[in-house]
Parts: C-alpha cells; sequence; structure tokens
C-alpha cells in the first residue's frame, strides 16, 4: 500500500531514481526525482514508484450538482458503480463511489439505451445523497463517456456515428459518449 510521507514543494528532490520510479507529478532530472507540485508524497514501495499528490486535492464529499470523473467498476442489473477520481476537475484521493441507477419507468426510454463498461472514464453530475450513496446522471450531452479501449482486444477506439469502433479488431461497440469524447488522453 502507499506509504504518506511529508509536503513538498514544486523542484523538491523527493528520491532518487536507484529506488523509485517516477510517477504522477514527479519528474527525473538526472538521478534525481523531483516534485512538479505542491502536494503530499507517496512512496508504493512494492511498485517500486513515487508520485505526489496536488494539495489542492478534493478531500471532501461530493455535493449535489457536483460534477465528477471517474472509472466505470462494476456494472450490474442496471447499477453501474463509479469510482470517482475527480470532483469538480479536482483530483480526490479518498475512495468515493458513485452510483449509476439504469433502471427506469417503461415509458421513459432515455435511459435503456444508456451503455457502459467496466473500465470507461466517465463524466457524470451528483443528482442526491439519499442514504448516503452518491446517486449519479448523465442525462446531459456532456456527460458520458470520455475515454474508453476496446472491450474485446484492449485497442483503441475512434467514433462512428453514435458508437465506437477498434482500430484495431475493427468490432464496433455501443457507450453513452459524451460530446467531448476522444479530446481525453489516457489517465
Ligand atoms: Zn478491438
Amino acid at each position: 500500500m502507499h506509504k504518506k510521507r511529508r509536503l513538498c514543494v514544486p523542484g523538491e528532490v523527493i528520491g532518487v531514481i536507484e529506488e523509485f520510479m517516477p510517477s504522477k507529478n514527479v519528474y527525473q532530472e538526472n538521478y534525481n526525482l523531483r516534485s512538479k507540485v505542491v502536494g503530499k508524497i507517496f512512496f508504493d514501495p512494492t511498485l517500486k514508484i513515487v508520485e505526489v499528490i496536488p494539495s489542492s486535492i478534493n478531500l471532501g464529499y461530493p455535493k449535489i450538482n457536483d460534477e465528477v470523473i471517474g472509472v466505470v467498476e462494476q456494472v450490474q442489473g442496471g447499477i453501474i458503480s463509479v469510482k470517482i477520481i475527480e470532483i469538480n476537475n479536482k483530483p480526490v484521493h479518498s475512495q468515493f463511489i458513485g452510483l449509476l441507477i439504469l433502471r427506469s419507468p417503461p415509458l421513459e426510454r432515455v435511459h435503456s439505451k444508456i451503455v457502459l463498461k467496466p473500465g470507461d472514464l466517465i463524466r457524470a453530475k451528483v443528482t442526491s445523497l439519499t442514504n448516503n450513496l452518491i446517486h449519479l446522471s448523465m442525462n446531459d450531452d456532456k456527460y458520458g463517456v470520455i475515454y474508453t479501449k476496446c472491450s474485446f482486444c484492449g485497442g483503441d477506439v475512434q467514433v462512428v456515428g453514435k458508437r465506437i469502433q477498434c482500430l484495431q479488431c475493427k468490432m464496433v461497440d455501443e457507450r453513452k459518449l459524451a460530446n467531448d469524447f476522444g479530446r481525453f488522453k489516457k489517465y
């Protein structure tokens, strides 16, 4: 697991390349690893990586109308769990799981077309915190998948009409895409 250390400032030496590989917000200069930001240093002795979590990090619980970015973890029976990694464009370092509930009244067809798969990076809005659950919605053009890979072979995908197609295996897949899908690189 990550071992939390002290706060550091940009440019500060936080390790040497013999010990750790640089990860998020860390750069290498000669044999030294330096921080790019003000933040807390985290070492992972197992993976031998060091990263810095910016101190503008969002430690608070998500609120209604917050915009979140998260990774789809599970899709089961119309309930999708999403690991939240950003709230209002700020990274979170706590484990918040949001829920997208796709079960909807039979007359409401909007939600029946929403398709997500585990590993999708999505943008959504917090609509309710009932029963201490973070309820999410993708009910807007800007909400939906912002980055994904082919769920068959892991290849890069491109948008074809309202679907995505794998550049490698050519499989076509359905997703609820955000209107700026494709502008995001790997997370
Ligand atoms: Zn593929």
